[in-house]
């Protein structure tokens, strides 16, 4: 029995200039990764696309739900493959294509092709052929016209009203001839899109537990970045009644885009007491913000990160005006990434079901910002008031409590699944002696 075919389709976008080979080793790299585990025979590049091919015992089902997962591929389906050089009659293999007539070699890409296509709805069609292995000795405007021909009599011999329909057809059925089999496919899955896996960089994600900054998180990594995340918590003695497992789920939840991520924890409550007891009232979630950023600065310091993301929609919330978000941002010379500044909620909301974060956000947990919230919190805050409310605060020894408190936890994926590697330090303390006691 012969394995499954999958032809993965990728943007030509990001093919142009020297990246090219660089792209397609990322994106070769991200689909084998993702297929771990499952018996992967070979993984093919005939012409532009990649075609791979799964041992007859392989679980293909599973692997096209991995491959929903890879960014790079615009869409992929599986194929019926047929062996030409065998359906022509010859065992010799390299005079097959020469010695057999062009109807042997088309008859059972003919009877594929009919397969394939003979229970799908459409009204309009067309066929495109590719000949990546130009030893084949039809050519691919020959190769169309012949099967277009073909299936075009079935479907009207069965009473189908079907027209043939070159620009944008309901249904397109692609014969691709590569030095191994001819592969014929009508049904493809869209793709994930964006750019392979680790090509761009890394990136420090501010990661809430809340439905935005994971969107923000995966909407950076869909472009190749490559992030690790900080999440600061508080509230509740132990991890299960904070948001530390929101965190951890999310975690969790993003890392098969990337195949290996880090989590650093940070105890926000003793600090957050201390902008409390301090600082002006209106300003004190612009502070806890800004006291992130620069935390998470230090910690993009660690992880060789190049910039920070956070999930700030403008106007959302009284600190996502302009001015605050430039009044927060000036804490940090890092560049800000806020992919969803443009974005509603609603499209927000959309993009955090389709990749499943939604429902884990959507659990109560603790979030330590509303703590103390102020009555008025200051709609339009200037860089400088925000630098006069901090040089009364020693802002430099909180980043260094901060840094001294936090915990590393590695996730990866592997064999299909996502899950935590190592914890060094305990993320909570156990027992009444809490060295997380509030400071105030
Ligand atoms: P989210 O849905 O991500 O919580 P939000 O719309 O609720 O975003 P805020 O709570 O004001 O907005 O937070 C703005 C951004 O600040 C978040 O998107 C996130 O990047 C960062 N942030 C807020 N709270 C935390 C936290 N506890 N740990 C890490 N980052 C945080
Ligand atoms: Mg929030």
């Amino acid at each position: 029995m012969a394995g499954t075919h999958i032809v993965v389709h990728y943007h030509e976008l990001w093919l142009k200039g020297r990246n090219r080979d660089f792209f397609l080793h990322k994106l070769r790299l991200g689909i084998k990764r993702a297929l771990e585990g499952l018996e992967v025979t070979r993984i093919t590049q005939p012409g532009d696309r990649m075609v791979i091919e799964l041992a007859p015992e392989a679980d293909s089902t599973a692997a096209l739900t991995r491959l929903e997962r890879v960014s790079g591929i615009s869409s992929f389906g599986i194929a019926r493959a047929v062996d030409w050089r065998v359906a022509a009659g010859s065992a010799a293999e390299n005079n097959a294509a020469a010695s057999a007539s062009k109807d042997e070699l088309l008859s059972p890409i003919r009877d594929a092709a009919w397969e394939e296509i003979r229970s799908e709805k459409f009204a309009t069609f067309a066929v495109r052929a590719k000949r990546s292995y130009k030893g084949f000795p039809v050519n691919a405007m020959a190769i169309e016209r012949e099967v277009g021909g073909y299936l075009f009599d079935k479907l009207r011999a069965e009473g189908r009203e079907i027209r043939v329909r070159l620009n944008h057809p309901e249904l397109t059925c692609r014969i691709e001839v590569t030095p191994g089999p001819a592969l014929i496919y009508a049904r493809r899955h869209p793709g994930a899109g964006g750019l392979p896996a680790n090509t761009a960089g890394r990136l420090i994600c501010l990661l809430s537990g809340g439905f935005d900054s994971a969107v923000a998180a995966f909407k950076m990594m869909k472009r190749g970045a490559h992030v690790s995340f900080v999440h600061f918590w508080g509230g509740g003695a132990r991890a299960g009644e904070s948001s530390v497992h929101v965190a951890r789920e999310l975690v969790k939840r993003l890392v098969p885009w990337e195949f290996t991520t880090k989590l650093y924890l940070v105890p926000f409550e003793p600090l957050q007491r201390e902008i409390v007891r301090r600082a002006p009232e209106k300003f004190r979630i612009l502070l806890y913000r800004r006291l992130m950023l620069r935390i998470a600065e230090r910690v993009a310091g660690m992880d060789q990160a190049r910039g920070l993301i956070t999930g700030d929609s403008l106007g959302q919330v009284a600190s996502q005006t302009i001015q605050n978000m430039a009044a927060v941002g000036a804490a940090t010379k890092l560049p800000i990434y806020r992919p969803l500044v443009g974005d509603d909620k609603l499209e927000i909301l959309e993009i955090a079901r389709k990749i499943g974060t939604h429902d884990i956000s959507a659990e109560p947990f603790h979030d330590c910002c509303p703590m103390f919230l102020p009555k008025a919190p200051a709609l339009f805050a200037s860089p400088e008031e925000l630098d006069e409310a901090e040089a009364s605060l020693g802002v430099e020894e909180l980043v260094e409590r901060g840094i001294e408190s936090l915990t590393l936890e590695r996730y990866h994926y592997a064999q299909g699944i996502a899950e935590q590697v190592e914890s060094f330090l305990p993320v909570t303390p156990t027992g009444s002696g809490s060295t997380r006691k509030a400071t105030a």
